[in-house]
This record gives C-alpha cells, sequence and structure tokens, in this order.
C-alpha cells in the first residue's frame, strides 16, 4: 500500500531576499483551495525563524496576514510541521535588506545548549502562531536538510515531542554544507535512527520519512524549470560562483532528483509514480509511505498540481499527514 505525504515548506529565499506576500502568503492561498478542492492532505513545514525575526524587526507588513494563515491553515485540518533555518536568529536588517548569521547555519553543529536553546524557542513561536499553547508538531524538517551529524540534534527534538524527522533525500551530497546521503539505507522506506540519520537503529529515538527521490543521470537533471529555479533563487554569492560550486556536487553520472511537485513538470511527476506503483506491484514490500515535497516560494503551477493530484486519486494512492502515517508506523518498527 502507497500512501503519499504532500510537504511544503513555507518559507521566502534562503538569503532573506523577497516578501512574505509573494513568496509564501499567495502560494500558499493557492496551494490550501486546490488540496482543499481535491480532499487531499497536506503538511504545511513552517519556518518558524524567520517569521519570528521579521515580526520583531517589523520590515514585511504582511506578517499579519501570514500569522492569520497559519492559524487558519491549523484549523483547516492541514498538518503542521516544524521548519528552522537557525541562521535567521541572529539575523540584522541592514540597509535595506538582511544579513543572516551563516556561523549558525547548521543547528546540529551547535552546542547541546544552544540547540535546547533554539528549539524551546522555535517551538513556542509555532505555538503562538497556531494559538495552542499545548500545540507539539509531530514532524520536523531541518533547515537545508541538515539532520546530520544527529547525535545531539535528535535526542533534543525527541525531549520536545517531535517523532518523525523529513529532511533525507537518498543519494544527496553537498560539499559546501557537508549533507551526504549517499550512504542511506536503498531498500528502506522509513527507520529509526538517533546518531546518523543513514544508520538505521533499532531503539532510535526518530523515524526517518525520507523525502522520496530518483536517481537520474546528470545531465537530465541540469535542464528544464529545475535549472531556472536555481538561477532565479537569490544568493550572495556571484551566479558564476554558485553555478561552479553546484556543478562540484554534480561531478558524478547520476544525482538525486526529488519528487517535487512545485518544480518537476506533470510528466516527470507521473513517471515517478508509475515506477512506484509498478515496484509496489512487483515486490509487495509492504506500507510504502512516499514524501513529496514544494516550495510556496517556488512559484508552484496549481493547475498542474490539481492533474496530478486527479491521477493519483484515479490509481487510489490516498494523500496521508505524518500523524497518520506514524499511527500504522508504530508497531511496525
Ligand atoms: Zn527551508
Amino acid at each position: 500500500m502507497i500512501d503519499f505525504i504532500f510537504t511544503l515548506d513555507y518559507e521566502i529565499y534562503g538569503n532573506g531576499h523577497g516578501s512574505l506576500k509573494e513568496l509564501v502568503y499567495e502560494p500558499a492561498l493557492k496551494l490550501i483551495d486546490v488540496f482543499n478542492r481535491h480532499k487531499a492532505r497536506l503538511v504545511f513545514f513552517i519556518e518558524v525563524a524567520e517569521l519570528e525575526i521579521i515580526e520583531s524587526a517589523r520590515v514585511d507588513p504582511f506578517i499579519n496576514e501570514v500569522k492569520k494563515q497559519i492559524k487558519f491553515i491549523k484549523e483547516s485540518g492541514f498538518e503542521i510541521g516544524l521548519h528552522i533555518h537557525p541562521q535567521w536568529y541572529e539575523a540584522r536588517f541592514q540597509g535595506g535588506k538582511w544579513s543572516l548569521n551563516n556561523q549558525e547555519y547548521n543547528l546540529c553543529l551547535l552546542s547541546e545548549d544552544r540547540i535546547e536553546q533554539l528549539l524551546n524557542r522555535a517551538i513556542t513561536y509555532l505555538r503562538y502562531l497556531v494559538q495552542d499553547h499545548h500545540f507539539t508538531p509531530i514532524a520536523y524538517r531541518a533547515g537545508n536538510w541538515l539532520i546530520n551529524p544527529a547525535v545531539r540534534v535528535v535526542p533534543a527534538l525527541a525531549r520536545q515531542g517531535i517523532k518523525i524527522d523529513s529532511s533525507v533525500f537518498k543519494g544527496g551530497f553537498q560539499r559546501s554544507t557537508g549533507i551526504d546521503y549517499r550512504k542511506a539505507p536503498a531498500d528502506l522506506y522509513y527507520w529509526k535512527f538517533t546518531d546518523d540519520a543513514n544508520i538505521p537503529a533499532e531503539s532510535g529515538l526518530l523515524l526517518e520519512i525520507p523525502i522520496f527521490t530518483k536517481m537520474i543521470p546528470t545531465w537530465q537533471f541540469l535542464r528544464g524549470k529545475r535549472l531556472n529555479l536555481e538561477k532565479k533563487a537569490p544568493s550572495d554569492e556571484g551566479l558564476k560562483d554558485k553555478i561552479s560550486r553546484r556543478l562540484r556536487d554534480f561531478l558524478r553520472w547520476k544525482v538525486p532528483l526529488k519528487f517535487d511537485f512545485c518544480r518537476l513538470n506533470l510528466q516527470e511527476l507521473l513517471s515517478i509514480t508509475e515506477e512506484i506503483v509498478t515496484s509496489d506491484r512487483r515486490y509487495h514490500q509492504g506500507y510504502k509511505p512516499i514524501v513529496l515535497i514544494g516550495h510556496t516560494k517556488d512559484n508552484p503551477d496549481i493547475g498542474m498540481i490539481s492533474a496530478f493530484l486527479d491521477y493519483i486519486r484515479y490509481k487510489n494512492i490516498r494523500t496521508a499527514t505524518f500523524e497518520e502515517t506514524y499511527r500504522k508506523l508504530i508497531d511496525k518498527v
């Protein structure tokens, strides 16, 4: 049996550029509508660090609409997950733009005390956003997918009541940040872990349900909408530096393509779905929770997403939240 878990990272660009209205509020509004029309589930990974800092600096008046929207999302029955880009917490707004603190880019590398402090702060702010002081998100996604080294961050997440991580994307490799998921278990759809997200551990503190990827030839990756979006995303390094840094990550024959409902075209989405369905029929390996990813800032094509939701219904694939998936998996792991 296959469940699709659609997840959406709710945030502006990674270097602080862009407006909440265009990059967060408006695309989310359209996605809420299309998922509601199809009675489909969607998990919103709310990036709390930027929202807290933008609110306290009073630089984007649209924060008030965003806060109302998050409350509405929760009340409408969509799932809320925790997403943190810690480089925002010591950010400064200077000369009309944000300068972020890249010393704290990877939460996993900070001290135990600092991790605890930032997680407390993140969850407190998320509770304030949804206006429910008892709310605890079940799922977490790390900023820039950085869940390793997991040894300090995972026990801290578990102490907060988080049960699931969805940061791993199999085959992932980024020289600049140290991401390396090339050794993640190729044949598992979920596993428990504590010290290293690549290594399943029977009594692990968190359940990993990775973002689904497909390994494709590198030349095939470097074309189409994807490359345009990579070029468009503003960054503090020049375009030439950015491209040459990314090309170093691509010095291999195959790279992972994330199952991304905002970046892939319909043909790519259908072909990945077909492969998952075929492998399910052929091998019957039991329950398969498949995580898809999207970003509000990627200008999602609502007509295409609507067609894709029609298609998966026709294929009898259900959409699920992490909460529902966790209940199904709890006695299996
Ligand atoms: Zn993010």
